[in-house]
């Protein structure tokens, strides 16, 4: 350890308040646990965060665009090479369309690798009179309802992180071995053109890239940067005792690292300001989010500022807004206003998924692609109406035909919404729902 890391101490977040967090039945083996995460190699290297947080930097000066965005909860037993390679596909192909139609950098961060703990508003989940502890993601209980799966499970940290590297090597070999070189842009869409009106658009747009990648090869041009990706892998971290075991010194610099992830968030229900999560949080030196919901006051936001971010580090903090298709045109401009006028540098998101969540009649929860967009115009509007730049979105999407949300090319509606509802926690977008997305956000950026 360097002289600047004996200094700080990284266990201050256990004297406070920490929501969200399971009630282990053995912490002995919880210890146990903890001690093994903390002698595993890190996912990420501190260096990888660092240059995120360059990336986030151009962002935050108006420069460059977010795509963050994955399952709502990630399991174990989705992590497949068919299930991570399809994800990635969505995303590229978004991350194309946002490019060439909105002709803006795009900065790719999947909410993968490591995505497996969940807040829940409700700590029991009752079903015909039978009360069991909720589902708080893979990485605490099962999904199952049954006292046994409930029951929270410190091993689960442990395939936690084995999970999250098989799924980081994976994404590292796809977006690094030739699968994200442009030339693909047409394979990506192959199994998908004729279905969607989506589909069809993006391929049009592809052959127009070919057309530009051919003229330049025909010039001599090709540039290193057509052939690989640059993708980041971030999560909510939740769960303290997860994310403390996975944060180590920089050997370059002596300071603390998240190394579980590159980017980390702190969700809606654990922003709490004299709360564990933030304490953590403004120990560690990645990138970080915090989610914004449509009760945070313009006093909260630059208090998260100064404690969070207090030497106004370009890329250090993204606000991640959600407020609902119907609050985001009241709620966020005061927010953007008073923290730009205290001087502070923040990126700032748009998570137009959680806002906008409802329960159909069928009892499935769900969203509308059209409360997703009007959110997402509504956030373009209030940046453009101050000056300001809109950044980014974070989205849940999967690379899957699911039917979870609503609307859409495939015209899906809420008597569908059992034909493949498959999400372990939200609702998310399928691949057409989320190309859909692209194109309209590229529409935004651009006008
Ligand atoms: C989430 O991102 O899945 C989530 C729970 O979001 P929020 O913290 O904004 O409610
Ligand atoms: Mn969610």
């Amino acid at each position: 350890m360097g002289a600047v890391s004996a200094s700080i101490n990284l266990d201050t977040w256990r004297d406070l308040p920490a929501a969200q967090q399971p009630d282990w039945p053995d912490r002995g083996e919880l210890d146990r646990v903890v001690a093994e995460l903390a002698g595993l190699p890190p996912l990420v290297f501190a260096g990888e965060c660092d240059r995120l947080k360059a990336e986030m930097a151009a962002v935050a000066r108006g420069e460059a665009f977010v795509l963050q965005g994955g399952d709502c909860a990630e399991t174990f037993a989705g992590a497949t090479a068919e299930n991570v390679r399809d994800k990635l596909k969505t995303l590229l192909q978004m991350a194309i369309v946002l490019t060439y139609a909105g002709r803006v950098p795009v900065v790719k961060i999947g909410r993968l690798a490591g995505q497996f703990a969940k807040p829940r508003s409700k700590s029991v989940e009752v079903r015909d009179g039978v009360e069991l502890p909720a589902y708080r993601g893979d990485m605490v209980n099962g999904f199952d309802f049954t006292a046994e799966a409930r029951r929270p499970d410190p091993a689960r940290l442990l395939r936690a992180y084995h999970s999250s590297s098989a799924t980081l090597n994976l994404a590292r070999a796809f977006t690094k071995g030739g699968y994200a070189d442009l030339r693909q842009v047409h394979a990506w869409n192959q199994d998908f053109v004729a279905e969607s009106p989506a589909g069809r658009r993006y391929d049009q747009l592809a052959r127009e890239i070919d057309q530009a990648l051919a003229f330049m090869r025909a010039c001599g041009a090709q540039p290193e940067e057509f052939h690989t990706v640059e993708f980041y892998s971030s999560h909510e971290a939740l769960i303290l005792d997860y994310d403390r075991a996975l944060t180590r010194i920089d050997s370059r610099t002596g300071l603390p690292y998240d190394v579980s992830g590159h980017m980390v968030w702190i969700g809606e229900r654990t922003r709490q300001l004299d709360g564990a999560h933030v304490e953590f949080f403004s120990k560690i030196r990645n990138p970080i989010g915090v989610k914004l919901g449509p009760t945070t006051t313009p006093e909260e936001a630059i208090a998260l500022i100064e404690k969070l971010n207090p030497d106004n580090e370009p890329g250090r903090l993204t606000f991640i807004s959600r407020m609902g298709a119907g609050r985001v045109r009241e709620a966020l401009p005061t927010l953007v206003e008073k923290v730009r006028a205290s001087g502070a540098t923040v990126a700032w998101i748009c998570d137009p998924m959680h806002g906008n969540t409802f329960e159909a009649p069928s009892g499935h929860k769900t969203r509308r692609l059209d409360d997703v967009l009007d959110e997402v115009a509504g956030f373009f509007e209030v940046h453009h109406s101050l000056g300001t730049h809109p950044g980014g979105i974070h989205i849940e999407f999967t690379g899957d035909d699911v039917t979870e949300c609503v609307g859409g090319g495939h015209g899906i509606v809420e008597e569908d919404l059992a034909l493949r509802y498959e999400t372990a926690c939200d609702p998310r977008l399928n691949r057409s729902q989320s190309l859909d997305l692209a194109f309209r956000v590229a529409e935004l950026y651009r006008s």
